[in-house]
């Protein structure tokens, strides 16, 4: 299965996608953490995406598509893959069809994630992750057992985004609906849309995941 999580920042594509991808066996293809891999790393390509990220911005076109068209060649996505955060614009999707279709093995489905702007707000200010393993916490639904440290990392303490401040949110969200929303139109045109409700508990949206996509 090729899966694109499509929805607004805070929606839940990360934890959804993390979870679905492991328990098939697809590789979970994040392009927010593979930026975010980057700036840890300290490369050309994280120091230049980190002054746009922490802007709320987005990273050039060119960038990403070169990302995620090697990204989807490496062994573990053999199987499947679950893109989390890609394609973000137009000029992203139509490189994604033109890479798959050469490749001659196109995008099945493609899931978009629905929420009220308020709830996502609320929840990307109470967002906490594991620097290790990247595992998403919440502090008001979902914390971690001790409420600082990760689950599966006891000595790893919880860590926020530095762009899940309100005023990044903010910009975010409007890049969300002026660069990206417009993509939810084209797959359902396609007719290779299902839409998920985001909100409710994450044993919920996971269900309502698996019966929307039949797998
Ligand atoms: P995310 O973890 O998906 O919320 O992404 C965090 C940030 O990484 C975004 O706000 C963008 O600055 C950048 N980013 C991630 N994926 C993309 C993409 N496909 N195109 C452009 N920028 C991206």
């Amino acid at each position: 299965m090729q899966l694109v999580l499509l929805g607004p920042p805070g929606v839940g594509k990360g934890t959804q996608g993390r979870r679905l991808a492991g328990d098939r066996g697809w590789a979970l293809i994040s392009t927010g953490d593979m930026l975010r891999d980057a700036i840890a790393k300290q490369t050309q390509l994280g120091m230049e995406a980190k002054q746009l990220m922490d802007q709320g911005l987005l990273v050039p076109d060119g960038v990403m598509i070169g990302l995620v068209r090697e990204r989807t060649l490496e062994p573990d996505a053999r199987e499947g893959f679950v893109l989390d955060g890609f394609p973000r614009t137009v000029p992203q999707a139509d490189a994604l069809d033109a890479t798959l279709r050469e490749r001659g093995r196109p995008l099945d489905m493609v899931v978009a994630f629905t929420a009220p702007d308020e709830q996502l707000v609320l929840r990307l200010s109470a967002r906490w992750e594991c620097p290790v393993c990247r595992r998403a916490y919440n502090a008001l639904s979902a914390p971690a057992a001790d409420g600082r440290h990760c689950d599966d990392h006891p000595e790893t303490r919880l860590v926020q985004r530095p762009d899940d401040t309100a005023e990044t949110v903010r910009r975010r969200l409007e890049v969300y609906r002026a660069q990206t929303a417009p993509l939810v139109e084209r797959y359902r045109g396609q007719g290779r849309l299902v839409e998920v409700d985001g909100t409710g508990p994450l044993e919920r949206v996971h269900g309502a995941l698996v019966a929307a996509l039949d797998c």
